[in-house]
């Protein structure tokens, strides 16, 4: 069998996080090393590995962690200024943790495009 991923360890309480939401379906908490002034975690309870992974059957609960996110982008204050979502997928786009999550950042005017030329703070 796999062994649980570092998100699903925080999911079953094992391993502690700054956690921001909670509800049956996702949970959200800052992330470990923040690369912007607020830089959020957004996952589902479910082990979907990564965006690859996602089944017709998920549809509901990915719109479900959109406005999730949109909710603590209003609680957090991020609204009106703007905010930006990224899921990175698989070894070439950046992903570490293989348990589905958004990256939800804001809290200044973050950089454009984000690749690898980009310089390691993005604002
Ligand atoms: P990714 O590279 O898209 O897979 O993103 C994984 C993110 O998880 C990185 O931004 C890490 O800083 C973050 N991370 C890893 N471990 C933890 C943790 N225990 N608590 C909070 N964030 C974490």
């Amino acid at each position: 069998m796999n062994e649980s991923t570092i998100f699903k360890r925080i999911i079953d309480g094992e391993i502690p996080a700054s956690i921001v939401y909670e509800d049956d379906q996702c949970l959200a908490f800052h992330d470990v090393a923040p690369q912007a002034p607020i830089h959020i975690l957004v996952i589902p309870k479910k082990e979907i590995p990564s965006i690859d992974q996602i089944k017709s059957e998920d549809k509901e609960l990915i719109g479900h962690l959109f406005l999730v996110i949109q909710t603590i982008a209003r609680e957090q204050g991020l609204a009106e200024d703007g905010y930006r979502v990224i899921c990175n997928c698989g070894e070439n786009g950046g992903q570490t943790v293989f348990h589905l999550h958004y990256h939800l950042m804001g809290g200044c005017n973050l950089q454009w495009p984000s690749g690898s030329s980009a310089p390691k703070e993005n604002c």
